[in-house]
């Protein structure tokens, strides 16, 4: 027999509000799921500079919704047509915020991250998110958490250790590669763990000493706090801030023939510098999230103890103190919310 929860009718959300730069308490019902839905239970939402892009008006959305997508729970009720055998009610999953539709060009070649149906909205970018108790979702978007996996790892996994994965998979990162990876926040600092994994001889750079002293924890072979004037001629740059210094500098310490990953998407606008382009002859590779595929395999990595990805829980409640905090600069570890604290 499958298990069985109490589900209530009210839930506490958290909105993002047009031209407010704090997030607002809300009580609101708790959803039915629909057909090909289930009713998720969100155990713990990780925390992203996304949102603070979306409060500070960089990325521009009109209408309120819950941002939060990272997101991970537990099954406590089904909407018909879903396969109780398939998503039993108490299983664990991680959801792919991408919320693809899984039927356009994009998604049926695999590439489900950048699923192109028109009407998709993000989950939690848009579509509301984990800043809340509980949200129903396809189920086109949940992945199994291994057991040996908790909940509040599963949940950064789907962004701060997917988006990474994603971006140093594509440019085939390997044990005779030298990578630096430029910005070392809640992605760049899992960045440095996988491409240990994979044999990579890794540099990380970052202005900020205690970040520099959490990737040589997390194995970085060095760590710079900043670059000497020549070029330090990596294979791949990948760039997990993605302002125009960093994307300068990553122009400038990649190789001929190089290779540099953009990630981060901390400005709109970066500058090519045409001649250094043509010069070195050096690839640019976009990124963006990862696929369903690639989430599994995340998971798989943790589970397998390869990559253990740092964690703060901080209760749901505390979220505008809790985005106040990664604005200053001051998480050093990837900061997770629990409405069961
Ligand atoms: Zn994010
Ligand atoms: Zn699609």
């Amino acid at each position: 027999m499958s298990a069985q929860f109490t589900i209530p009718k009210t839930q506490t959300a958290w909105f993002y509000k047009p031209g407010s730069n704090a997030l607002h308490k809300r009580t609101i019902p708790v959803p039915t799921p629909p057909p090909g839905s289930v009713l998720l239970r969100i155990d713990a939402a990780g925390v992203c500079h996304s949102d603070l892009h979306i409060l500070h008006g960089g990325i521009p959305y009109n209408s309120e919704f819950i941002p939060g997508h990272e997101i991970a729970g537990t099954v406590v009720a089904l909407g018909s047509s879903v396969d109780p055998n398939q998503f039993p009610v108490g299983s664990r999953y991680a959801v792919h915020s991408q919320n693809a539709c899984g039927l356009c060009g994009l998604c049926r070649s695999g590439h489900d991250n950048i699923c192109q149906a028109k009407t998709r909205l993000q989950i939690g970018l848009g579509h509301p998110g984990g800043y809340e108790e509980y949200t129903a979702l396809p189920i086109r978007n949940l992945i199994r958490i291994p057991d040996n996996v908790p909940t509040e790892v599963a949940a950064v996994a789907t962004d701060a250790v997917l988006t990474p994965y994603h971006a140093l998979k594509k440019a085939n990162i390997n044990g005779s590669t030298r990578l630096l990876v430029l910005g070392l926040g809640g992605l760049g600092i899992n960045a440095v763990q996988i491409a240990k994994a994979w044999g990579a001889h890794v540099t990380a750079m970052d202005p900020r000493a205690e970040a520099c002293e959490l990737a040589l924890k997390s194995g970085a072979d060095a760590a710079l706090q900043k670059f000497p004037p020549r070029s330090l001629n990596f294979d791949v740059v990948a760039d997990f801030a993605g302002v125009k210094s960093s994307f300068e500098m990553a122009q400038k310490h990649v190789r001929h023939l190089g290779t540099i990953l953009t990630v981060g998407m901390g400005a709109n606008i970066t500058e090519y510098q045409n001649t250094k382009m043509s010069y070195k002859e050096m690839t640019t590779i976009g990124s963006l999230g990862g696929t369903t595929q690639d989430l599994a395999e995340c998971l798989e990595m943790i589970s397998k103890g390869v990559i253990k990805p740092q964690i703060e829980e901080n209760k749901l409640n505390d979220v505008n103190d809790v985005l106040h905090r990664l604005d200053k600069g001051q998480a050093t570890a990837r900061l997770v919310l629990k409405a069961s604290l």
